[in-house]
């Protein structure tokens, strides 16, 4: 196996929703270094035995480039298993541009990101016909600043189908600027807890309701907030199955 680092996307947690190429790859790892936050460790089951286990969640950058960057430079192979998908909230940029640095070779397996996980534990479409064909991902500032050109109260302004990451323990705050921005007071939220995982819980409300309904659950972290008319029951029907609407693999009927 060559030696270099894979960025592995875990998925949101059941272990089943890891692609297969994730999976082989963290099976044949010499080092596996996996953000134990929200990562579920049974992905790790089937490592070698004499894989070499290293929790994220309690090192800095310097500290999974120490372990990394010598391991591959030794001929290692390192798996580093981040939760969801890679390219969202993952920091993983700051990585590559180390590995560059050392001439390491990487390449990133996507995986199933929460968001994704949270409609599908709701049954829920993000891209409804006449109420959204749009969906937003985005987190409220917190110790992490966002462009000003991103603050919520604009991406609001859009009423597209919203996934609000990292920001659940800041729902008071969140819910009253959904409605500066004009969502209407019953629009429907879902806060999805640990999508996937046995302790799931998926808690429905309103903007006017869901800062209360996360405080009487006392739900911190580590979920998920959806917004839009999205969780609602209107729309259209869509074109792609109208019987009478053409596609380039079926002639529809006048
Ligand atoms: N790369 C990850 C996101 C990492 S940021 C992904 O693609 O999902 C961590 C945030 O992701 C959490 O604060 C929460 O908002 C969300 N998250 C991650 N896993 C989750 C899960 N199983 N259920 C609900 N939200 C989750």
């Amino acid at each position: 196996m060559a030696a270099m680092v894979h960025f592995i996307g875990a998925g949101p947690g059941d272990p089943e929703l890891i692609t297969i190429k994730g999976q082989r790859l963290i099976e044949e790892a010499d080092v596996i270094i996996f953000a134990g936050s929200l990562v579920n460790p049974a992905v790790l089951d089937k490592r070698r035995k004499d894989a070499v286990v290293y929790d994220s969640a309690y090192m800095s950058l310097d500290e999974v480039m120490d372990v990394t960057i010598p391991a591959v430079k030794a001929g290692k192979t390192v798996a580093r298993v981040h939760t969801g998908d890679p390219s969202i909230y993952g920091a993983i940029r700051e990585q590559m541009v180390r590995l560059d640095a050392e001439n390491i070779e990487y390449d990133v397996i996507p995986g199933v990101s929460s968001f994704c996980a949270s409609a599908a534990a709701c049954k829920k479409e993000f891209t409804l016909p006449s109420v959204s064909q749009t969906v937003i991902i985005t987190r409220m500032e917190g110790r992490t600043p966002v462009p000003p050109k991103e603050k919520l109260i604009d991406l609001a302004k859009h009423h597209a189908s919203m996934c609000i990451f990292l920001s659940v323990g800041f729902m008071d705050e969140l819910t009253k600027t959904l409605m500066e921005a004009g969502y209407e007071p019953d629009t429907p939220m879902a806060v999805v807890y640990r999508a996937t995982w046995p302790e799931q819980k998926i808690f429905y409300g309103t903007c006017a309701t869901m800062a209360q309904i996360v405080k009487e659950n006392n739900i911190t972290r580590q979920a998920m907030t959806l917004v839009g008319g999205f969780l609602g029951d209107e729309f259209e029907l869509s074109k792609l199955y109208d019987s009478h609407f053409t596609t380039g693999y079926r002639k529809g009927k006048d």
